[in-house]
């Protein structure tokens, strides 16, 4: 691990202030740090900063500061009530011990788990741009069927953002020039010609907390991920839906898929295929394949694309059955 500068920020506007990698559960950035994939000179550490509670918002929703760990807003009781696919995402991500660290902000700044990426006896565009990317023509199961340039096809790995996506978060940043918001659907950036760029962060600035809008009564959610194995083990491909239904017909639907996108992938062409339709299994299909029209497979990835098809049927019907 290279050498570097360790800091301790207490307000805000101190750790904004200083020019460094902010660090706050560890559980990417220290992992990538011993591998030398993530290298800085200086280290400020923002556990001390007033972001760790979860809050009623003003319009009935829910505000979420960037130090909440992931175990503490997947069983925090409003959570668990209102936005079932958000806790659903958390716990199924990860292990209990890491989902004791990891914060909302951290897991939204989760960097890819492409093998090429993490091992730096590979060429790999996003860790030094202009690299090369060896997973286009190598073994590439786990990369991504949407969203992939030729420079890039990594996958995004939160499940957490995946929930975040389809509940239409905001999320919250504060840098030297000030505090701004952003929808999570435009804050993670395709790959391009850029993929070392993953979001529209600026060097320095820092996500304060993310909002929640509220969801109208009788809204059901639900998070379905699929993967090699049952716990600690990323997404294949999943699916998190916030559906309403009136009268058997979808009035509303919110569709995002992890696993299979350069970023957690919302979709609203299966969102427009969906609503004013009846909630039934044909209906879905037809949202899923909407969903997934664009899918290019690579060499060994291909069998994403019927699975995360699967998934957003699978977890349309769960979530619609007593709807
Ligand atoms: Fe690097 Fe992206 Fe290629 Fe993986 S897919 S090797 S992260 S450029």
């Amino acid at each position: 691990m290279q050498p570097f500068g360790f800091t301790q920020a207490k307000t805000v506007d101190g750790a904004v202030a200083q020019s460094g990698r902010f660090v706050a559960g560890g559980t990417t950035l220290i992992d990538l740090m011993k591998l030398d994939v993530e290298t800085p000179r200086q280290v400020v550490d923002i556990n001390l900063l007033p972001l760790d509670r979860v809050e009623a918002a003003p319009d009935g929703g829910l505000k979420i500061g960037a130090l909440v760990r992931n175990s503490d807003l997947a069983n925090h009781p409003d959570v668990k009530a209102r936005y079932t696919v958000l806790s659903e995402a958390l716990l199924s991500g990860a292990s209990p011990q890491l989902r004791n660290m990891a914060t909302t902000g951290g897991n939204l700044l989760q960097r890819t788990r492409c093998y090429y990426f993490r091992d730096t006896n590979y060429a790999c565009n996003k860790r030094q741009p202009g690299s090369g990317c060896p997973a286009i023509d190598g073994f590439n199961r786990v990369h991504a069927v949407l969203g992939g340039s030729e420079n890039c096809v990594a996958t995004h790995p939160s499940d957490m953002a995946v929930a975040m996506m389809a509940l239409e978060t905001l999320v919250h940043m504060q840098g030297t020039k000030g505090e701004r918001q952003i929808a999570l659907d435009d804050f993670y950036l395709a790959p391009g010609s850029t993929p070392d760029k993953e979001n529209v962060l600026e060097p320095g600035e820092l996500i304060t907390y993310v909002t929640l809008p509220a969801l109208a009564a009788g809204t059901k959610s639900y998070y379905l991920k699929l993967r090699d194995r049952a716990q600690y083990e990323f997404a294949l491909a999943s699916a998190a839906v916030v559906v309403q239904v009136d009268g058997g017909r979808v009035k509303r639907v919110r569709i995002a898929m992890g696993g299979v996108g350069t970023k957690p992938w919302r979709s609203k062409e299966a969102e427009a295929v969906l609503e004013g339709k009846a909630a039934n299994e044909q209906n879905f299909r037809a949202a899923a394949e909407a969903a997934l029209r664009d899918a290019k497979p690579l060499r060994y990835n291909g069998f994403k694309i019927e699975l995360a098809k699967r998934a957003v049927v699978r977890a349309l019907m769960v979530a619609t059955q007593n709807a």
